[in-house]
This record gives structure tokens, C-alpha cells and sequence, in this order.
């Protein structure tokens, strides 16, 4: 059994909410996402990691079409490609961080 920490209500080890008080078991809110449960946090994670996946294929074919076509201007647009791929991986591991820790109850 586990004990809200606000209520003191004694509750299932699996519980999400407090049936006494409401508290909710998570990782805080977010501004946009609302309270963020560990379903919101991995669906995140999911939806960069794919993100990062498919924009790292269109960068493989942005990548080959400038060099085929010899830009010499290419250097700029070959950066940013990557450095958007970067970001969205990263982006994705940082989601990913916050299920490290056990979720904790809010009120
Ligand atoms: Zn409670």
C-alpha cells in the first residue's frame, strides 16, 4: 500500500489518483499538455523519436539532391538539416529522461 502525501489516504501501489484528495501521480504539468502521466511523457518521447526518424531520411535525400546537383551553396542548407535532426533526437532523449525517475504525486 502506498499514502498520498497530502491526504494521507492509503492507496493501491499502482494508483494514479488520490481517491481522497485527487492528487494526481505524474510528472507535473506542462503548459501546453496539461498534467503529464507517464503516457503523456512516453507518447512524446514516440512522436519525436519519430519525428527525428523521418527527418533524417528527407535530410539523406535533401543531402544526395544538393550534392548531385553540385551547389556550391550547399554547405549552409547541409548544416541546418543536421542540426535539425540533432535537435529532434535530442529532443526526444530529453522526454525520454524524465521517465528515469518514478512518477510523483501533484496536487
Ligand atoms: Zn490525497
Amino acid at each position: 500500500m502506498a499514502e498520498c502525501p497530502f491526504c494521507f489516504t492509503e492507496l493501491d501501489e499502482r494508483a494514479t489518483v488520490c481517491k481522497g484528495c485527487k492528487a494526481q501521480r505524474g510528472y507535473g504539468n506542462h503548459s501546453t499538455l496539461g498534467f503529464m502521466t507517464a503516457g503523456v511523457v512516453r507518447s512524446r518521447v514516440s512522436r519525436y523519436n519519430t519525428y527525428a526518424v523521418l527527418w533524417s531520411l528527407v535530410s539523406v535525400g535533401l543531402i544526395y539532391a544538393w550534392l548531385g546537383a553540385g551547389v556550391k551553396e550547399a554547405a549552409l542548407p547541409l548544416f541546418v538539416t543536421v542540426v535539425v535532426a540533432v535537435v529532434l533526437f535530442v529532443t526526444a532523449r530529453s522526454w525520454n529522461a524524465r521517465l528515469q525517475k518514478p512518477p510523483t504525486w501533484w496536487k
